[in-house]
């Protein structure tokens, strides 16, 4: 397991996710992101909202570089 935080994953707090695989850990900050949409917690409608003005290219590019950090994370103890 590996472990990354809400900010890490271009959300906007310290909630941290523990995953087996990148597609896990982005899965799980989805839900988190998708909880604090239906709260409306501004911090993340923020974050959420600068995601959303990003290209597809820059989107693509984002997700992978997320998916290197997330590769060259120490695992778990
Ligand atoms: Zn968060």
């Amino acid at each position: 397991m590996k472990t990354m935080t809400c900010k890490q994953l271009a959300g906007a707090c310290d909630q941290p996710f523990s995953a087996n695989s990148f597609e896990e850990m982005a899965n799980k900050s989805q839900q988190h992101g998708k909880e604090m949409f239906q709260q409306r917690d501004q911090a993340h409608l923020d974050a959420m909202n600068k995601m959303s003005k990003l290209t597809p290219e820059e989107m693509k590019a984002w997700f992978e570089q997320k998916r290197v950090e997330f590769d060259s994370l120490p695992e778990d103890k």
